[in-house]
């Protein structure tokens, strides 16, 4: 099949590729009708690595999918021909520990697409678990549908948080991860959101989103901002999404006492995290992992209108065009957040 091919040697093409796509019977095949550009697509392309993940064989990127039902197995009993769907890319192994506890995010042997040796679906077809294949409302469209993976990160976020109604909660990072933790902390219950970063246009869409105060770290102190709306008592909930490690160092600072501190995006180095600071307030400190078990209830906050991801969709290329994509995700001017790729 024709494929968009990242090689070892970091070479970008769409090329022919031999992918086995033998149909189970819990299976469905799905053409693929959009797919979005993720940081670690890019990362990949530009160093061949995540951390222990190395590219070693010819690899097809893209994760962030949705598209229609083509085949169903003989089991399948959930899903049926021509059904527009979306899909979690993590299938976990059934019998692992992690897996059979819930944690189906953290099996180890769980494989997730685009990334290596698993191939991703920036390509015509995908045979997929059924039980990972999620039928999209009829107002919720495919380019939607191929948000949810990122927005699932944000749900698993507000998740962990266990955000009260009413809380203010801070977003630092106004990358695509820290608009849709936004959305999410927003539709979880929260009165309003700070996020912050240091490029403007991003804070401005930001700000057109709902109840969300932009703060640019290079003109405010957020600490003063926060100290400012909350009486100097602090946020209920941080959610650290810039993966900067200066940035995660702070949490503390601003949150109020008892409140809790949720690390969402990945520091490139780590964190030289204050526990006493922590210690003095009795924060509560998450972390996240991707997601899991937020599917469906991420797609009925999209069909009902509680979230709205169209205004983060800033860019779309045709599967031909798929390579320029690409540099142009590597090189995104600030005013872009979402790339997404329209197959077929
Ligand atoms: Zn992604």
């Amino acid at each position: 099949m024709q494929a968009l091919v990242l090689e070892p040697t970091l070479d970008l093409s769409i090329r022919n590729i031999a992918v086995d796509e033998t149909l189970g019977p819990h299976d469905v095949r799905i053409a693929l009708t959009r797919v979005g550009v993720c940081g670690s697509d890019v990362h990949y392309y530009t160093h061949g690595r995540i951390g222990p993940f190395v590219v070693k064989e010819p690899m097809i990127l893209g994760h962030e999918a949705a598209g229609r039902v083509v085949e169903v197995g003989d089991a399948v009993t959930s899903l049926k021909t021509g059904d527009r769907v979306c899909m979690e890319p993590g299938i976990p192994d059934p019998n692992g520990r992690a897996t059979r506890l819930g944690l189906y995010n953290l099996d180890p042997a769980v494989r997730f697409w685009a990334t290596p040796p698993v191939h991703g679906v920036l390509r015509p077809t995908v045979v997929h678990p059924a039980a990972f294949t999620f039928k999209l409302p009829d107002n919720v469209s495919d380019a939607e549908g191929a948000m949810v993976e990122p927005l699932a990160v944000g749900m698993q976020a507000a998740n962990k948080a266990r955000i009260k109604p009413g809380d203010l909660a801070v977003v630092m990072g106004a990358g695509p991860i820290g608009m849709v933790t936004a959305l999410a902390a927003l539709a979880g219950g929260c009165s309003r959101v700070v996020i912050t970063d240091v490029q403007q246009p991003k804070l401005d869409l930001a700000a057109t989103l709902g109840p969300i105060v932009p703060i640019n770290v290079r003109e405010e102190k957020v600490v003063e901002v926060i100290a400012g709306m909350t009486d100097g008592w602090g946020a209920d909930v941080v959610f650290e999404c810039s993966g900067n490690a200066n940035a995660a160092a702070g949490i503390f600072d601003l949150l109020c006492p008892g409140g809790c501190g949720v690390f969402v995006g990945i520091p490139l180095e780590p964190v030289p995290y204050d526990v006493a600071k922590g210690q003095i307030k009795e924060t509560r400190v998450e972390h996240v992992f991707r997601y899991a078990h937020v599917y469906p209830r991420t797609l009925d906050l999209m069909s009902s209108g509680m979230i709205n991801v169209k205004p983060l969709i800033t860019d779309t290329f045709s599967f031909a065009e798929s390579v320029k994509a690409f540099d142009y995700a590597v090189n995104m001017p600030p005013t872009s957040v979402k790339v997404q790729i329209e197959m077929g």
